[in-house]
């Protein structure tokens, strides 16, 4: 499957043109001893942007709150990239964009029924009289 890359354009405060963009892998090639295996995958690759005449910057983080710089507020960061509240809004969309990717539900989905089936298992051993503390069915004796 091949992988879904979602990508914006913003602009900075002084005019510079940056590339946002985000990748969801969606195939892998691994070795298994020795042998290249493609396999299929759900990765959710870092926010990295491209910014004319900067260095790349890459990660994006969520600030709990805005913190005041001589450009303004800033809501949240690429990297060493600040981000007024407008690229901040736009930057949000494209990671909510790429996580509506039926391939990143269907994980998320799973996950969650994981969740629920260990839950599940973990309530039937414990009324099976299994024993966390020394990890067998002891029924209390140990
Ligand atoms: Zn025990």
């Amino acid at each position: 499957m091949r992988d879904y890359t979602k990508t914006i354009e913003l602009k900075t405060t002084t005019g510079a043109k940056i590339t946002v963009s985000q990748t969801l892998t969606l195939s892998k090639t691994i070795n298994a001893d020795g042998d290249k295996v493609c396999v299929e995958c759900c990765d959710l690759g870092p926010v990295e942007a491209v910014i004319d005449g900067f260095p790349d910057q890459s990660c994006f983080i969520n600030f709990p709150e805005p913190k005041q710089e001589k450009m303004g507020l800033i809501y949240g960061c690429i990297g060493k990239l600040g981000l007024l509240k407008d690229n901040y809004d736009k930057v949000v969309e494209l990671v909510e964009a790429v996580k509506r990717h039926p391939a990143w539900i269907a994980k998320q989905s799973k996950i969650d029924d994981n969740i629920k089936a260990n839950k599940a298992l973990d309530a039937q051993r414990k009324a099976n009289g299994y024993c966390e503390k020394c990890g067998s069915y002891c029924y209390g004796d140990c």
